[in-house]
């Protein structure tokens, strides 16, 4: 199956949902870099369209995935945050791009999730207008966390939003989420599955992520902070 598939995502408006997981970390402090760089992190400020966002001149790393993903819990869990990632949860509330800041100009930034149904169609256009510019004209963007359920890997919007960014040449990590949810067997052969598929972009790598098994977190960390304070 070819990677870049065609079809338009359905970006926007969230609808009621369960909230992200938010588990108490059990991690008072870590010696780790990464780990004080991510547990920094701090709201910023949210927009809705890309000249709302600060000027670009600092170094930015963008979370995206499908809603329901496990996004806002992948966030949550990777900055030690409970409630961080719940600014734009707000059922009924237009969605925005929420960013944190992790001091001197670096930030977090939390991209609208697609493929929300029911979305009135000049909304979802507005989004994609503002997810597809951002992904590729925004010049602070160091790389791309995709959140994906390991379940349901690299659907036709996730290789859409991949169609937007892969040619920027910057790298992307995804997150295969809820690996929780799969057996050891079953979560490694995704992994593989989707690993191979992206073998011939040689800017995505990938990994299995367990927001509430705080599976994969030092290897996520680990891609942050090197896209955020290369060496
Ligand atoms: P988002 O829409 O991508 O931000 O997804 P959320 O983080 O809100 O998560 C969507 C749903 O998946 C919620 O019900 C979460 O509790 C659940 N969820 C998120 N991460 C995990 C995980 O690692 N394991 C399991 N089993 N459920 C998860």
């Amino acid at each position: 199956m070819p990677l870049l598939a065609p079809p338009l995502p359905s970006v926007c408006r969230p609808q009621a949902k369960l909230a992200p997981i938010s588990f108490a970390s059990p991690f008072a402090s870590h010696p780790n870099r990464s780990m004080t760089l991510l547990q920094q992190a701090k709201f910023f400020k949210s927009a809705d369209r890309l000249g709302d966002l600060p000027a670009p001149s600092g170094v930015e790393v963008a979370f995206a995935g499908r809603s329901n993903a496990g996004k806002s819990s992948a966030i949550n869990t990777l900055t030690r945050q409970n409630r961080l990632a719940f600014v734009s949860k707000t059922p009924g509330r237009t969605q925005l791009i929420n960013l944190f800041s992790l001091g001197e100009d670096r930030f977090l930034v939390d991209l609208p999730g697609y493929g929300y149904a029911d979305v009135p169609e000049r909304i979802r256009r507005h989004w994609q207008d503002v997810l597809s510019r951002y992904l590729i004209e925004r010049p602070s963007l160091q790389g791309l966390i995709v959140i994906m359920d390991v379940r349901h890997p690299l659907t036709p919007l996730d290789r859409q939003l991949l169609e937007w960014f892969l040619p920027t040449g910057k790298p992307v990590h995804v997150l295969l989420s809820k690996a929780d949810k799969l057996t050891r067997q079953q979560a490694a052969a995704s992994l593989r599955s989707v690993r191979a598929e992206l073998a011939a972009y040689g800017q995505c790598t990938a990994q299995l992520f367990s927001s509430l098994k705080r599976q994969g977190i030092e290897e996520a960390e680990a891609v942050i902070r090197a896209w955020m304070l290369p060496a």
